[in-house]
């Protein structure tokens, strides 16, 4: 009785699969426009990866006339064996395709180093990402991956992109695709990219049908799906998608609640991808799920980060008060792993706000400095409310940095000693980035050389500007006439950034936007 029930599941998974598959073919065959296949690691398009696999291998070779990309995305911040599982697959899968004459290329997408994780946080200051700002995905995800399809298009006219999106992962995805789709059509219209197609071919698949397919048929490029399986079921995780669709994206939530997520993610409240493996005893792991969860917990850390804007613009967050006992305080509510905290009113700096700018000036508080100045602001309609945050500091970008090199320094990787954790690149960008905002004692090698006991070849054209003793000077000039140092800093990057060019372009509305910051004009 039990063997019949299993049967009956069986074939009609398999007339699902050769459905799939002959659908496959015939949208192959229709026109020239070339696919790109975006794969994951995880278990959806690990399933489009295979049909369109073995579909290919089952037509003629006259009928493969048009190229079939397969591409990844590395953010550069992958779980490490993840990455490395991806990388393996990607490498079997144009090992097998090459022997069998299959027109597939597999490709890996990368943010640029100045869109990174690092370079964001530890070179811009930007607080890591969290629910409501998730910055990270456009940046490290989605741009790389939409930069290779455009990159097809202007090639070829028109691209087909195959994701491995299912109607039954959620309501809100069903009417993602379906809203999509033209009727009688089995292509959508990509929603932000002109002349890309999306087709879906598994969009039919429930979540038995996507492993009983991956647990019945051998992976044509020999990957044991048993593995991916146990990657599953020793965590309640989901899928990452290699997202290359916004609207996609908007109803996948967050990709780091999943195994297949950045191992920084922060967006999440509990990171599995990490968590999972230590669980399972990759122990050498345990340093970079400490890193994560410390660099969660400073995010909205007042003392860490700029009382103004990256662009210099002020602003004000209101604070709810109550009286208790005829005594007044601020509720200053639970944010990220910050605690709600009640405080009376008169343990704060309480500063009216027409004479704000006076305040920070006779008490010489610079905004950008490490601390907090415990001010509470009475404002003019008679609320409260505190400065609202902005960037890191330069202090916690570089503490941040000294951290992740210590981990880097001393990390265990059982399979390859030489896995970095930042790359080279990021950290010339990083101090590229320091350098323009007025570090000039060029603390990024410093910082390198203290951690790893060695230098890296610095270009020498990025010698520091002035010594220690010419930015005293230049600071106690400021300081005399009464300017803002800070402000001398940006200018003279500003300058530097332009010296050597004939023609400066955009120099005069770079120093006016530098000039006009809200901050120096409270
Ligand atoms: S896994 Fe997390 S950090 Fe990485 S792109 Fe997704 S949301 Fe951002």
């Amino acid at each position: 009785m039990q063997s019949n029930i299993i049967d009956t599941m069986l074939n009609k998974n398999k007339s699902l699969i050769e459905e799939a598959k002959e659908q496959i073919k015939e949208v192959y065959l229709e026109d020239d426009r070339p696919w790109v296949v975006g794969y994951s690691g995880g278990k959806d398009s690990t399933v489009v990866s295979q049909i369109v696999f073995e579909a290919l291998k089952e037509l003629d070779s006259n009928q493969l006339h048009k190229k079939v990309y397969i591409i990844s995305s590395d953010t550069l911040v992958e779980t490490p064996l993840i990455i490395q599982s991806i990388n393996t697959t990607l490498h079997r899968i144009q090992s097998e395709a090459l022997k069998l004459g299959l027109p597939i290329e597999t490709h890996k997408v990368k943010p640029e180093p100045e869109q990174s994780f690092w370079a964001n946080i530890i070179g811009k200051g930007y607080p890591s990402p969290n629910q409501q700002m998730r910055w990270c995905t456009d940046r490290m995800k989605i741009d790389p991956a939409n930069k290779f399809v455009k990159d097809k298009v202007s090639k070829f006219g028109e691209v087909i992109m195959l994701l491995g999106v299912r109607e039954d992962e959620s309501a809100t995805r069903a009417n993602v695709i379906n809203s999509h789709t033209v009727e009688g059509k089995r292509l959508m219209k990509h929603s932000t990219l002109t002349n890309a197609y999306v087709f879906a071919p598994i969009k039919k698949f429930k979540l038995d049908d996507v492993w009983e397919y991956l647990l019945n048929n051998t992976s044509p490029w020999g990957d044991d799906n048993t593995e991916l399986y146990k990657l599953y079921s020793d965590s309640n995780s989901g899928e990452c998608p290699l997202v290359i669709d916004k609207t996609v994206k908007e109803s996948a939530g967050s990709c780091g609640n999943s195994r297949f997520g950045c191992w920084t993610c922060t967006v999440v409240n509990e990171d599995k991808a990490l968590n999972g493996f230590i669980e399972n005893g990759e122990e050498w792991m345990r340093p970079l799920l400490e890193f994560r969860n410390w660099l969660a917990g400073i995010r909205d850390d007042r003392t860490r980060r700029m009382k103004y804007r990256m662009d210099g613009q002020i602003y004000f967050l209101n604070v709810q008060t109550e009286e208790i006992d005829e005594k007044l305080y601020a509720v200053l509510p639970k944010k990220g792993s910050r605690a709600k905290k009640v405080i009376p009113v008169d343990q704060f700096n309480l500063v009216q706000e027409n004479e704000l700018s006076n305040y920070l000036a006779e008490n010489n508080i610079d905004l950008s400095a490490p601390g907090d100045d415990n001010i509470l602001i009475e404002k003019n309609d008679g609320n409260y409310a505190q400065l609202g945050l902005g960037p890191f500091t330069m202090e916690a970008r570089q503490e941040i940095l000294k951290y992740l090199l210590e981990i880097q320094r001393d990390l265990n990787h059982p399979s390859d000693p030489s896995f970095e954790l930042i790359q080279e690149e990021e950290l010339r960008i990083i101090r590229r980035y320091w350098l323009e905002k007025g570090d000039w004692e060029d603390k990024l090698p410093e910082i390198y050389q203290e951690v790893m006991g060695y230098d890296l070849d610095w270009d020498f054209d990025d010698q520091p500007l002035f010594d220690r003793e010419q930015i005293t000077d230049l600071e106690i000039l400021c300081e005399r006439n009464n300017i803002d140092f800070k402000l001398v800093q940006k200018l003279i990057g500003i300058e530097k950034n332009y010296s050597g060019y004939k023609i400066k372009r955009g120099i005069y509305e770079e120093i006016e936007k530098a000039l006009t910051q809200d901050y120096l004009h409270i």
